[in-house]
């Protein structure tokens, strides 16, 4: 999702500069304000309908930019409206202003909260100033480094099987961000199990459209679980109300998260899921990750093949269990 606005102190009598793209204008407290935005397609998965459902919600914005005149100075707050990290990248046209950082500015925020980006000061007190800004963001952290040891299970359950109607580098939609994702072909209603554990940070549930058109990408319902390494997962094309989890849950690898579908840009029922990171707030990039099977610990997965589950090996539990109690009922060190 990308935004530019445009704003210029109310000493300035030069009409305002034309955005590069299709603006709409409003006014805010005197100072004229153009914006415009658009969906940047690495986030499209998870956006509502907005664009054609007439009774969709309003879009949903990851990030709300809040630019605040204090002490002389323009400050940008940004408000992270998402569970997880968001990444951001900003740039700005300056008039008469100088900012205390380099654009463009890339940038990560923090789930949930509301911090400083930058600031603008003005460089000649007497004089007056503008400035204009655009701002990109994405899900996730630029800075994540995916742990290649890791393998991922099959996100279907142990013992069934299904086939890979699109892997890697198809030419139907895995180019681009989704270069890396695997669709298997099934029927709506088919149970999904996270491929690899982590943390749930996005849920879209709530769209009961989809077709074979680019329109539809932003109908798709998913699941967005981030690993421990930074990388998030992302199941998509779930059925109506098609998820079993809710964003902060955590889940391991094999549990039941939700129900396949056919929601959002799809040409028939199936499971697309990839592994992706942020490079900035423009881009996204999907990762190539190994696939357990009944019978290989580690492959890439191919078009046109099917995969049997195995059966899911019950994960170590993690030595946080409480220590045992002294005589003296004071928890004892060590052992
Ligand atoms: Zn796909």
């Amino acid at each position: 999702m990308t935004e530019q606005i445009m704003i210029r102190s109310n000493a300035c009598r030069q009409s305002p500069v034309r955005p590069q793209t299709t603006p709409f204008p409003g006014t805010v407290r005197g100072i004229r304000r153009t914006a415009v935005r658009h969906l940047l397609s690495a986030m499209l998965f998870c956006l509502p309908a907005a664009a054609f459902a007439h009774d969709a919600p309003a879009p949903t914005k990851m990030l709300k930019v809040i630019p605040r005149e204090e002490g002389g100075l323009v400050h940008f707050y940004v408000q992270n409206l998402e569970a997880a990290e968001v990444t951001a990248t900003f740039d700005v046209k300056l008039e008469n202003l100088k900012a205390n950082t380099n654009f463009p500015y890339t940038t990560v925020f923090p789930g949930g909260q509301t911090v400083e980006a930058f600031t603008l000061s003005p460089i000649q007190h007497d004089r007056s100033w503008s400035y204009s800004y655009t701002d990109a963001f994405t899900i996730g952290n630029p800075n994540a480094v995916h742990d290649d040891s890791q393998v991922y299970l099959l996100p279907y359950a142990a013992g069934s099987t299904f086939k890979v109607t699109q892997g890697y580098h198809g030419a139907f939609s895995h180019t681009g961000p989704d270069e890396y994702s695997i669709d298997w072909k099934m029927p709506i209603g088919t149970p999904v199990h996270a491929a690899r554990g982590g943390t749930v940070v996005k849920v879209k549930a709530d769209s009961n459209n989809g077709g074979p058109d680019r329109k539809f990408e932003s109908c798709a319902n998913c699941i967005l679980i981030e690993h421990s390494d930074g990388t998030i997962g992302i199941y998509a094309h779930l059925m109506h109300n098609g998820s079993k989890v809710k964003v902060g849950d955590t889940v391991a690898a094999g549990d039941l998260i939700g129900w396949s579908g056919n929601t959002g840009f799809t040409s028939g029922p199936h499971l697309h899921f990839s592994v992706f990171k942020t490079r900035s707030g423009r881009e996204r990039v999907s990762l190539p990750v190994r696939f357990k099977t009944v019978d290989n610990p580690g492959m890439t997965l191919v078009s046109g093949q099917s995969y049997k589950a195995g059966a899911v090996e019950i994960q170590q539990v993690k030595a946080d269990a409480p220590l045992p109690l002294a005589a003296d009922g004071k928890k004892r060190a060590g052992g």
